[in-house]
């Protein structure tokens, strides 16, 4: 299919392997890998397997190769994809999406920068300011955003805190107007703690290796004793260099008790931390050691906090404070990019093509509430794909009568419904036990699951399983998900669901000095007596937000990009094969080669193939005497010699080999 490529570089294309089998399929993949060959189709998903070494691809030179082109034209590439999706935008004045999947480290992000990086050298050739200005805005906004969202994990030196969205708008020209940014779920409990071998966000390091020395003199860290560097994070916005924490200033406010109530161990870090925030040390003292409720008379009192509570406040109040920080960004960047002058009566409605490069699967040595959450978004997103790609290309073959085999797939519904089935899903159990009255702890609320999910065949738990010693009783408990068994300390779940931020801090921070800072907080103006309805949970929040990405995505036309890591050593020399074959079968690219083998690569309405072909065939130029679209097509593939590739369904034809389309192409664009 790839014209370009030898067989010495194996199948450019999965469809065309001799036997769909893991071995054959592996096979191609290793040898692919091995020979610098890191893209592979299946069809039009791309399989990507990240390279771990810069691969000159990406260039100028590599951009004119694919603009324009075929998918199958040039062999397997990002760009090729991109054209694809830009094309079925522009041509068909479709909206699409490019969802790119995979673990953490398998290359997402660097995949949707360098599909940016082409979709906006394509564009403008006329040089229009106004489309140069949100192309840049757009493409620069990934290293602030990364710069803020992104941290060194023990998957990924570089690993995406962060999911995100990114819509770009074209006019009818195929000129990006605009854009827009959607983030979900900050891993905002990082700012607190980090497990092993893990960073914070890398702003902090950037801020102390790379900030001008009179910015630094002004913060309370120490200026003289980390060796500076300029600030030159890596292009990928890895600072380089992990300052030595030991000479960070011990500044948090730490409580001790007084009685019942807390107190502040060192009242001087007050002054610190009001100057940071530019707030009133006095009512900064207030908001951390109580907090106002209204008594059932409606009076304001004053309730002092325990030492627990306060540093429960404190803590709950630093990740809120980054967390609206990071989302203030992002509006900032939106402001920036938002279609500017663009009328729609001018200007038509206009379309978008949509990337979407969101938190892969994670497994690691702890895993919370975080990683449960992101976890339920991957299995939600390949659902999507099992929907998008496999059921519903089978449905349309039988929709259209097209003789057809099933093919048997893994559906991950099941997984899909224990977390998120209404009354009796982990979700609904969770806020339950947030909701309850009275205290209820993270093991009520694992014992509460056993018991009404005990039964479930992807849910096991320590007491379910009492001779599984890899669960700890009353704190573990284990999902069955779609890659792999993941087991979830449901330690702080109930908390970091409720996620409250007591209202007293939103007021302090509203009240701020800092107009940005207080910008951040418009829900700082209500006084409590108005604050009296319960805000959503962290999850039910979450869980919205994908249902609804879900939605958007399933509205557009999908493109994929399949990421694939091959090995944990960041190695670009190592095939991983475990770790390779476990990714293949749960991501269910062998199924996905399956149905597009079964099947046909291209397929479009009569009316439209003809209105793309017919100068190419006597009896359908100008217009064809038949008495269906249908003959007409028949009669102009015929002509071709493509009646054997080909299939006729109710409505649309079928084409089975790319190549045909291709002939097809190359002869409709001589004759215009
Ligand atoms: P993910 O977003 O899936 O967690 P990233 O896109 O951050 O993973 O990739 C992790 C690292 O792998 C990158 O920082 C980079 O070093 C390397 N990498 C990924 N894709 C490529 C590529 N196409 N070429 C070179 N290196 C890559
Ligand atoms: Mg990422």
């Amino acid at each position: 299919m790839a014209e370009q490529e030898g067989p010495e570089f194996g199948k450019a294309d999965f469809v065309l392997l001799d036997e769909v089998t893991m071995e054959h399929f592996m096979e191609n993949l290793r040898l692919r890998f091995s020979k610098g060959r890191i893209y592979t189709y299946i069809g039009e998903v791309v399989v990507a397997v990240n390279p771990y070494r810069p691969m000159g691809l990406y260039g100028p030179a590599a951009v004119e190769q694919y603009r324009g082109r075929e998918l199958y034209e040039r062999p397997p590439h990002l760009f090729a994809l991109a054209d694809a999706a830009y094309k079925a935008m522009k041509r068909r004045a479709k909206d699409t999406c490019i969802v790119i999947s995979g673990e953490s480290g398998a290359g997402k992000t660097e995949a949707s920068k360098y599909i940016m990086q082409y979709i906006a050298a394509i564009t403008n050739p006329t040089q229009r300011a106004e489309v140069e200005r949100v192309k840049n805005v757009l493409l620069k906004s990934n290293c602030v955003l990364e710069a803020f969202g992104n941290a060194k994990t023990n998957r990924n030196d570089n690993s995406s805190r962060f999911g995100k969205y990114m819509d770009i708008n074209f006019d009818f020209k195929g000129d990006p107007t605009g854009g827009h940014i959607h983030n979900y779920l900050l891993e905002k409990s990082r700012i607190l703690q980090q497990q092993p071998g893990e960073r914070n966000f890398h702003s902090f390091y950037q801020l102390l290796l790379g900030a001008p020395d009179d910015l630094l003199a002004s913060l309370p860290v120490p200026t003289n004793t980390t060796p500076h560097h300029p600030a030159q994070p890596s292009p990928t916005g890895t600072a380089p260099v992990q300052p030595s924490t030991a000479q960070y200033p011990q500044g948090n406010v730490r409580f001790v008790a007084e009685g019942e109530e807390a107190a502040l161990e060192a009242p001087e870090q007050l002054r610190v931390l009001a100057q940071l925030t530019a707030t009133d040390p006095e009512q900064l003292r207030k908001a951390l050691l109580a907090r106002t409720v209204a008594t059932g008379g409606g009076e304001l009192i004053e309730k002092g906090h325990s030492p627990t509570e306060a540093a429960y406040g404190r803590d709950a109040c630093a990740k809120a404070v980054y967390e609206r920080l990071f989302s203030w960004i992002v509006g900032r960047i939106n402001a920036g990019i938002a279609a500017r002058g663009y009328d729609v009566r001018l200007h038509g409605k206009g379309t978008v093509i949509g990337v979407l490069d969101i938190y892969g699967f994670e497994i690691f040595d702890t895993n919370s509430f975080e990683q449960f959450c992101i976890n339920y978004c991957n299995e939600k997103l390949q659902q999507l794909f099992i929907e998008l790609i496999l059921r519903q290309e089978q449905a349309e073959y039988q929709r259209e009568g097209i003789a057809w085999q099933n093919i048997e797939y893994f559906s991950n519904e099941p997984i899909v419904e224990l977390v998120e089935q209404p009354h009796r899903g982990i979700l609904a159990l969770l806020d339950e036990a947030c909701l309850a009255v009275g205290t209820v702890t993270d093991a009520l609320f694992l014992a509460s699951m056993d018991t009404r999910l005990g039964r479930h065949p992807h849910y096991s738990s320590r007491k379910l399983c009492p001779t599984d010693k890899t669960m700890e009783f009353n704190r573990d408990f284990r999902i069955k998900h779609y890659a792999g068994d993941v087991t979830y300390s449901v330690e702080g779940f109930l908390d970091k669901n409720k996620d409250t931020l007591f209202q007293d801090f939103k007021r302090l921070l509203y009240n701020s000095a800092d107009p940005v800072l207080r910008a951040m907080w418009p829900d700082g103006e209500q006084s409590i007596t108005e604050v009296t309805k319960r805000p959503l949970t962290a999850a039910t929040l979450f869980k919205n937000s994908i249902v609804a990405l879900v939605e958007n995505l399933a509205s557009k036309e999908p493109y994929y990009v399949r990421c694939i890591k091959p090995n944990d050593q960041k190695s670009p020399t190592l095939f991983d094969e475990e770790r390779c074959r476990h990714q293949v079968a749960y991501l269910g690219l062998l199924e996905n080669v399956r149905v597009r083998r079964a099947g046909f690569a291209y397929r479009q309405p009569y009316d439209r193939f003809l209105l793309r072909y017919k100068m190419t065939c006597e009896y359908t130029w100008p217009n064809h005497l038949m008495a269906t679209d249908r003959e007409a097509t028949q009669a102009l593939l015929e002509q071709h010699g493509f009646q054997d590739d080909v299939a006729y369904g109710h409505s649309k034809v079928f084409i089975r080999t790319p190549r045909t389309l291709f002939s097809l192409e190359q002869e409709r664009a001589q004759l215009i």
